[in-house]
């Protein structure tokens, strides 16, 4: 499609830029197109005669649409995504060239694993790594490459990313949920996809400022700043109209993301200034994560086209609130149900409430792995913070299904608005309220209708890590029951029965009150006993717990070592960036802030001076030059308090304690550090202060 494209259309140019089903169809002969299909749905092999055919339609559709490269993209632990890019070139002799590309270099690829992060699984020697074209994500087309999504690994099999965990984890749920659906008389379903529709948050502020806040560019937050007489205090900018600039940012966002067949929908402004979110229409777990990181990249690169700057950080701005990404989770079966939608009958109730109860219980079981899946040091800024969910994991139900709940647990009527009486099991429930009025968006984990809303997310995570732990935790428990049911000669009532248990041993984990609350987080930890795991570091060695090794075993998602790999990598992850935040104040402080105070103090001792050789008082000079030398030197002794803990740290190998020494230790002298300087920046000189202040970051676009 011509650049010209009518872009007041979306229907006439979404996915324009996707080797989509369609264009597959169109351009492969049928056979192939079937194997293909067989593929992507049941995960066999392409044999290699049918992937060099695929791989040429791919590379002449790739060619027509200007590409000159592909490149396998991958998603390695560093947390963003990696590719490298080979051109279509293949040397004809005599100085000609064609373009080729074949099954093989669709299939597989060889890549150079050593740089990237593997948590001690891979020796030096052994530095290959390969990636595996995932044909159920489409290839695409983005600044003339190929791209092709693909799964990566070490040569000797251990999983190095993010992807290959998270289509283990869609195809242990399917297997046991269709074990459930079979249960219920269901013989026609052959597949349950987990479904996400990620809600994005972000920051949009002005480039020329961002490039000017050296904390900024190099660890995404603001290190420094007092916080501006407004905030978001007034909630003003919450759903308020959108400014221009802004909405022509979202605009070719829009476009940029339609065209890469990416089902943007909702977009508005959030609670703080300059915060926006973005929502797509959810799609299966694996391409919404692949969706999400491009939604991601290309939010980035839209932005800088319109001199703005996009900040995915999960808290860039101290005092006024941090992003998020709302993980909405469903599972659907391929005869066309959404497993979490409560039903119309009793029978389908029943089959709702169980898939409820096994979440329920795996929420409850394995609490700390949903928690680590949102660890971050960037996250460690919001949660718990009364902005964000606290770090204890709970599950919000609503006060309707608390009621058939509590009814099914005790072996009672439901009532109705109206007064009728209801049998769980045994008459249809009366609807769910849809858009549930008394939505709670306090709870970590809330039932909304249809779907699960897991609201723990940071912002600039990716969402596969919380995909794979929910999907298996959901397939673990969706076993335990299919292994009680399956052959029970009285089904109903074994179920009933099962169902109660449940009930009565997981209800602790039901939470649905404010959870911002002092009164929960007291009553969460000393009465319910829930973990409270505050810090990233509290929550990441949870991956390695025995229970956790045997529930990832079991389902072959990870080995033990594949975990601990895991855990390395995310502790390490952990000490760098709080290291680097670290060593970036150090640097800000001696190279711009102390020698801004030294000249204003100065300014005014020179002003004092002058004064008193006329003879007029300079009470007022004195006063404020003893102050200022009062912050100098706390900034001073501050700064070498931290620049010695750095040390320290730094002398700490790697993993837990160093980890646990960057948060007790480094982390809190940072917080002295800044609230000196902040002090400083509001009783020093708008012209000599030599940091952007957050009005101008925060209400200038
Ligand atoms: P909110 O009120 O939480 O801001 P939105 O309507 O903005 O809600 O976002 C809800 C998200 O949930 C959307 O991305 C939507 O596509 C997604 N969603 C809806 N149904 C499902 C489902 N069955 N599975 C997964 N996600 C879903
Ligand atoms: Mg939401």
């Amino acid at each position: 499609m011509s650049d010209e494209m009518n872009l007041r259309d979306p229907a006439a140019y979404f996915g324009c830029n996707v080797f989509s089903d369609s264009v597959m169809r169109e351009r492969l002969p049928k056979n192939v197109y079937k194997s293909v299909q067989r593929t992507q749905q049941l995960g066999i092999a392409l044999d290699k005669d049918i992937a060099d055919v695929v791989a040429n339609a791919m590379k002449d559709w790739a060619i027509e649409k200007g590409a000159t490269h592909y490149t396998h993209w991958f998603q390695p632990m560093t947390g963003v995504t990696a590719e490298k890019h080979d051109a279509f070139l293949n040397p004809a002799g005599k100085g000609a060239v064609i373009p080729e590309f074949s099954g093989k270099e669709l299939v597989k690829g060889e890549s150079d694993a050593s740089s990237f992060p593997s948590g001690g699984l891979r020796s030096t020697f052994e530095a290959r790594g390969y990636t595996a074209w995932d044909p159920t994500s489409c290839a695409f087309i983005k600044d003339n490459s190929l791209y092709i999504p693909t799964a990566f690994c070490s040569y000797t099999g251990e999983i190095l990313d993010k992807k290959t965990p998270l289509l283990r984890s869609m195809d242990v749920l399917s297997e046991q949920a269709l074990r459930i659906l079979r249960l219920f008389g269901n013989t026609k379903a052959t597949r349950v996809t987990t479904t996400v529709g990620p809600e994005q948050e972000y920051f949009l502020i002005d480039k020329k400022y961002y490039d000017a806040r050296e904390d900024l560019v190099i660890t995404g937050r603001t290190l420094f700043g007092a916080k501006p007489p407004k905030g978001q205090e007034l909630e003003d900018h919450y759903y308020g109209n959108i400014k221009q600039r802004v909405s022509d940012y979202m605009k070719e966002l829009d476009e940029e993301l339609w065209k890469l067949g990416i089902y943007a929908k909702t977009k508005h402004n959030e609670v703080a200034p300059s915060q926006h979110e973005l929502a797509p229409v959810f799609t299966t777990s694996n391409i919404a994560a692949d969706h999400n990181q491009l939604t991601m990249e290309i939010m980035k690169k839209t932005a800088v086209k319109h001199g703005l700057y996009c900040l995915l950080h999960e808290k860039p701005f101290e005092g006024v609130n941090g992003s998020g990404k709302h993980n909405n989770w469903s599972m659907s079966s391929n005869d066309g149900q959404n497993l979490l939608d409560p039903g119309d009958t009793p029978i389908d109730n029943l089959q709702f409430l169980t898939f409820l109860c096994a979440i329920i219980k795996g929420v409850h079981e394995y609490a700390p792995l949903l928690r680590l899946s949102a660890a971050s040091a960037g996250n460690d800024h919001r949660l718990g913070a009364n902005e964000a969910p606290p770090a204890i994991v709970s599950v919000f139900v609503g006060t309707d299904l608390q009621e058939v709940l509590d009814a099914l647990e005790n072996g009672t009527e439901v009532k109705s608005a109206d007064n009728k009486t209801f049998r769980v099991g045994v008459d249809a429930l009366p609807d769910f309220p849809k858009d549930a009025t008394d939505r709670n968006r306090t709870s970590p984990f809330a039932f909304t209708g249809n779907k699960f809303e897991f609201r723990m997310l940071g912002s600039s995570d990716s969402i596969s890590c919380t995909n794979t732990i929910l999907n298996t935790i959901v397939a673990e428990e969706l076993s335990l029951i299919a292994d009680k049911l399956e052959g029970s000669a009285n089904f109903r009532e074994d179920l009933m029965s099962v169902l109660v248990d449940i009930i009565k041993e997981h209800k602790q984990i039901i939470y649905n009150g404010n959870g911002y609350s002092e009164e929960w987080l007291n009553e969460a930890v000393n009465v319910r006993g829930l973990p409270n795991l505050v810090s990233t570091v509290d929550a990441l060695p949870e991956y390695v717990s025995p229970k956790s090794i045997a529930l990832f075993e079991k389902f072959h998602i990870y080995t033990a070592a594949e975990l601990r790999s895991r855990t390395d990598i995310l502790l390490d992850n952990y000490s760098k960036v709080i290291n680097i935040e670290a060593l970036t104040m150090i640097d800000i402080v001696r190279k711009k802030i102390l020698p801004a105070v030294l000249r204003y103090s100065r300014e005014i001792c020179e002003t004092g001076i002058a004064k008193q050789s006329l003879g007029i008082p300079a009470d007022v000079e004195k006063d404020i030059a003893s102050e200022l030398s009062g912050l100098t030197e706390g900034i001073y002794k501050e700064t070498n308090d931290l620049e010695e803990k750095v040390a320290e740290a730094q002398k700490l190998p790697s993993g837990l304690d160093s980890a646990r020494f960057y948060r007790d230790e480094v982390f809190p002298q940072m917080q002295s550090l800044r609230a000196t300087v902040d002090e400083a920046e509001v009783n020093v000189s708008d012209d000599v202060w030599p940091l952007v202040p957050y009005t101008t970051l925060l209400f200038s676009v």
